[in-house]
């Protein structure tokens, strides 16, 4: 396989800064080879990354001007990539570098930032052997999003266990973060479908895995629990097991069954686009009178006055 290089020229010129300037409110994408506004970053309709999904990305956040837990989001990502035998065109040093870049062009305080890493398209025309590819990174920093807005994480999210089960693992590793989300999409609208904000998918074993876009913990007796199984190993579920430890808060790693989930004394869902996320409904099972319980509230406080206190946190710099 011989892989796509590009060679990065930082800083870009102050002419071409300028003229993005302007056009930068939605975000900077690095594609290409090229610092571009959002909005203009491409991808070919050849890559695979796009006509088969064979592509793993990541997804850092910024928050009040600082990446939270970069080198662990990097890690991942490169764990991914071996995952899948994608080979990005920078080292992981330049793609943090990249990364910044995007941040700082944009102006961003609160960003969304993602690294993707897609298969691109063979070298030689009509190919069907992935080692003939041309691997592509593309990098983007987009304003802040909450996978659950910030209004229904305030109420607590009313979620829907989907009839549609996760994909399973030995087919697809939900451990290499993926867009194979044809599972976790039917989900949403069987989740919108019934009135609720989002899903919760078991696998077909009737084991609880994830949802679309977060990874989710109950509260039992006074103990947090999360699945063990069929689900990424989110860095904010991490940060959560980590803060419950600070806290003197039981917290496990389990199996967990659709039962549990309608047992269950409180329920949050976690992900690095919306922190620690409450949860006040799941089908008809109400908890803390149709409210965010209290652990899931701490715990939601504690993780954004960490971040306040520095844990884990890398300050942009703005003028790179
Ligand atoms: N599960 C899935 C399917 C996801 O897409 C995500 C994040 O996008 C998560 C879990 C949460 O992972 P993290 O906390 O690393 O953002």
């Amino acid at each position: 396989m011989s892989n796509f290089l590009v060679i990065v020229c930082m800083p870009i010129s102050g002419s071409v800064e300028a003229s993005m300037n302007a056009k930068n409110a939605n975000g900077v994408a690095f594609s290409d080879g090229r610092f571009v506004p959002v909005g203009e970053a491409k991808i070919s309709v050849l890559d695979w990354g796009f006509s088969r999904s064979d592509v793993t990305y990541d997804v850092v956040h910024v928050r009040d001007g600082s990446f939270f837990r970069m080198d662990d989001h990097l890690a991942r990502f490169e764990r991914s990539m071996l995952g899948v035998r994608l080979t990005a065109p920078h080292s992981m040093a330049e793609i943090a570098s990249i990364a910044e870049r995007c941040v700082a062009l944009s102006g961003l305080r609160d960003a969304y930032v993602a690294m993707i890493c897609t298969r691109g398209s063979p070298r030689v025309f009509g190919s069907r052997r992935p080692q003939d590819c041309d691997n592509k990174l593309i990098v983007y920093a987009i304003p802040w999003i909450d996978v659950i807005p910030p209004d229904v994480q305030a109420r607590g999210a009313h979620l829907h266990i989907a009839s549609v089960p996760r994909i399973p693992p030995a087919s697809i590793n939900p451990a290499v973060k993926n867009y194979h989300w044809g599972d976790l999409t039917r989900g949403l609208f069987e989740a919108h479908d019934a009135g609720a904000d989002t899903a919760v998918l078991l696998d077909r074993d009737g084991y609880v895995t994830e949802g679309p876009g977060f990874n989710v913990f109950i509260v039992r007796q006074g103990e947090v629990l999360t699945p063990d199984r069929g689900a990424l190993e989110g860095i904010t579920r991490r940060s959560v097991l980590e803060l419950c430890e600070m806290l003197a808060i039981p917290a496990r790693i389990a199996p967990l069954r659709k039962q549990d989930l309608l047992s269950a004394d409180e329920m949050f869902c976690t992900t690095t686009a919306g922190g620690v996320m409450p949860v006040s409904r799941i089908d008809d099972h109400i908890m803390s009178g149709g409210k965010p319980g209290k652990l899931s509230s701490q715990l939601k406080s504690f993780y954004w006055e960490q971040h306040r206190a520095g844990w884990h946190q890398t300050p942009v710099n703005y003028s790179a």
